[in-house]
């Protein structure tokens, strides 16, 4: 019973958390709550079993070089939000859905095959417009910044420094 307490406390703290930092980046959590803390129990479970909040409605390979696309939030959430007015889960939905205009239906798979993942996405640098700053991207959000080594945190969507890829090199 005092362990079952203990896990409803956590999950009630990361619901705060979540919602907080989803509407202070431009996202929404589910209006369902009920629905919602199961998803974020599955990710505290994740947490504990693979040491990373691997999203709760796919199946991890417990390996996170693999699975980093898959950290909540994941790579597809964003284009699912806009395309499907939800990501895969459900977790995150539109402002369309908050407002009532819109449900939430079954969301496609968008996550590619795992040969297609783990190919590098740099993109080579042009001849004619050298970089002093490498540019890196969030897999997450999309947001591009121009420095030595990506920020520690995405300033618009919060994903961890990991979530970060060489987008354009800079001169050698
Ligand atoms: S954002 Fe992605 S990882 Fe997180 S719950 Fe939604 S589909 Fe799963």
């Amino acid at each position: 019973m005092a362990n079952e307490r203990k896990q409803q406390k956590r999950i009630d703290v990361e619901y705060e958390r979540l919602d907080s930092e989803a509407e202070a980046g431009g996202y929404h959590l589910n209006p369902d709550i009920e629905f919602t803390k199961e998803l974020i129990e599955g990710l505290l479970v994740n947490e504990e079993r693979y040491g990373y909040s691997s999203c709760p409605c796919r199946l991890a390979s417990g390996d996170k070089t693999i699975d980093l696309d898959i950290i909540c939030p994941c790579d597809y959430r964003d284009a699912d939000v806009v395309e499907y007015d939800a990501c895969y889960c459900g977790l995150y939905v539109s402002r369309s859905v908050i407002e009532g205009r819109k449900k939430v239906s079954k969301i496609p798979e968008r996550r590619p095959p795992v040969q297609a993942r783990v190919e590098p996405a740099v993109t080579t640098k042009t001849k004619s417009q050298p970089l002093p700053y490498p540019i890196w991207r969030c897999r997450v959000c999309g947001y591009l910044c121009a420095r030595n080594s990506p920020p520690e945190e995405c300033p618009v969507c919060r994903a961890r420094k990991e979530r970060f890829e060489m987008f354009i090199r800079n001169a050698p």
